[in-house]
């Protein structure tokens, strides 16, 4: 299956993608956690990234899109793939589309992740992740109403809706439900 994972930052995608990753089989690929590893490994890409992460900002387009679709080109994603992180604008998304055409293939769904804003900030301070301090997520979720939340109208009848509050296995249940699995 090739399925795009939405929702605001702190909406649990990365969890939910870990696990279904084991159920369909399907490489989970998340943006985040490949800027993560070439922060750590002090890449030039990772060089790059870490000013705009730090930030709460999107790491420009161009650079991005380079890295999924070096990504998608791995043997392990000719099959399916969980896209999470990506895309984040219409713009992405109109690239993604390219190399999915490109390639023959189309997505099977987008998943949307809804939970409220005041859950995914109390989630993320939670979290103590490096970029998960009060400003900088203000700033993801501005980003986000104002650049990603459009895709949900984007992607129109591809969209299936998700209830993301509740336990990491009800959440996880209602997926593979929402996906006939
Ligand atoms: P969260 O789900 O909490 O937003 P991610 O790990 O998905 O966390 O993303 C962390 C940061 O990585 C973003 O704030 C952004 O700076 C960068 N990033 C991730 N995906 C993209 C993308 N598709 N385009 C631009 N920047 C991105």
């Amino acid at each position: 299956m090739r399925l795009v994972l939405l929702g605001p930052p702190g909406a649990g995608k990365g969890t939910q993608a870990a696990l279904l990753s084991e159920k369909l089989n399907v490489p989970h690929i998340s943006t985040g956690d490949l800027f993560r590893a070439n922060i750590g490994e002090g890449t030039p890409l990772g060089i790059e990234a870490k000013q705009y992460m730090d930030a709460g900002e999107l790491v420009p387009t161009e650079v991005t899109a380079r890295m999924v679709e070096s990504r998608l080109q791995e043997p392990d994603a000719a099959e399916g793939f969980l896209l999470d992180g990506f895309p984040r604008t219409v713009e992405q998304a109109q690239i993604l589309a390219g190399l999915l055409e490109n390639s023959g293939h189309a997505l099977d769904g987008v998943l949307n992740f809804r939970v409220d804003e005041d859950v995914v900030v109390e989630r993320m301070l939670a979290r103590g992740r490096a970029d998960d301090n009060e400003e900088t997520i203000r700033t993801r979720l501005r980003v986000y109403r104002d650049e990603t939340a459009p895709l949900i109208d984007h992607y129109g009848d591809a969209i299936i809706n998700i209830e993301a509050e509740g336990e990491v296995e009800e959440i996880n249940a209602r997926v593979l439900k929402a996906l006939g699995k």
